[in-house]
């Protein structure tokens, strides 16, 4: 850990912290000194990652939650910031990608897509901008707060056999972009961040026939490691009071589309 942290006296909520990106995220944010509350619902690789944190001489606590439940999402928020006093940082990580054509795709796919990549996030969201708004409104340790919402060059381009994650992830711009015009001269900052292709779990959960197409898409494309994005978010929230990074699209080097 940093011995001065550029993070010193902030407190992150990273969601979707159980693995993938925002474990790195979670990681990385402590090693700038921001107590971490890491949320998901596997708590045991909650607990893990907080150990592994605390042994590497961070803070971080474990919050076991469902986030397509407003009352758990809006639950976590204020005990995150009740529990340490203040809430500086949000990433808004948690999201599951369910790819397939639209035609005869299982609609449970549709409704856990759109209840985590939207609702959740948007529960989250409207349950840390008043914790956000006080903190940007404090001049110590920083008199600036962010959210960062984790989207996709999905967010981006459309394609074939991404109908509904494409629409879950637009919406996540189009919802960060009018929230940023709302608060941003109230000194929060959001943030969209939109990865290309990470070594993570997320291509798991895609149904078998799909997932044979997608494996030759990125076949000899070397893909992105999370803590890739785990840097480029760090970034984000690092920069001085006086300047906002909107917007940043991170894809493979090799990754054509
Ligand atoms: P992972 O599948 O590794 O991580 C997803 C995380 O979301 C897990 O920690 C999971 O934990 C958590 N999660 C799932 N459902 C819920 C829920 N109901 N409540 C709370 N947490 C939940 O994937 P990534 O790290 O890749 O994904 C992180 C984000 O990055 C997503 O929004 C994804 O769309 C985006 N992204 C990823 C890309 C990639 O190529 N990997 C590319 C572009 C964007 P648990 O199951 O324990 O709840």
């Amino acid at each position: 850990m940093a011995a001065n942290g550029r993070l010193d006296g902030t407190v992150a909520l990273v969601t979707g912290a159980s693995s993938g990106i925002g474990a790195a995220t979670a990681r990385a944010l402590a090693a700038e000194g921001a107590t971490v509350v890491a949320a998901a619902r596997r708590k045991d690789r909650l607990d893990e990652l907080v150990a592994s944190i605390g042994e590497d001489g961070g803070t971080a606590v474990a919050a076991e939650v469902d986030v397509t439940d407003g009352d758990q999402a809006a639950a976590l928020v204020d005990q995150a910031a009740g529990q340490h006093g203040r809430l500086d940082i949000v990433i808004n990580n948690a999201g599951v990608m369910l790819l397939g054509p639209i035609e005869d795709a299982p609609l449970d796919e549709w409704e856990r897509m759109v209840d985590l990549n939207v609702k959740g996030l948007l529960y989250v969201a409207r349950a840390a901008l008043p914790h956000l708004l006080r903190a940007a409104a404090e001049p110590e340790p920083r008199g600036v707060a962010d959210l960062v919402n984790i989207s996709s060059v999905a967010g981006r381009i459309a394609r074939l056999g991404s109908g509904v994650y494409n629409l879950t992830k637009h919406g996540v711009g189009a919802f960060s972009e009018s929230l940023r015009q709302e608060v941003t001269e109230r000194h929060v900052r959001v943030a969209l961040v939109e990865p290309g292709a990470v070594a993570t779990e997320l291509a798991t959960h895609v149904r078998e026939e799909v997932r044979a197409g997608m494996a030759k898409r990125f076949s000899g494309v070397e893909i992105m490691q999370p803590e890739d994005i785990a840097d480029a978010i760090t970034y984000v929230v690092t920069r001085p009071r006086r300047m906002a990074v909107n917007e940043v699209l991170i894809r493979p080097t090799e990754q054509q589309g």
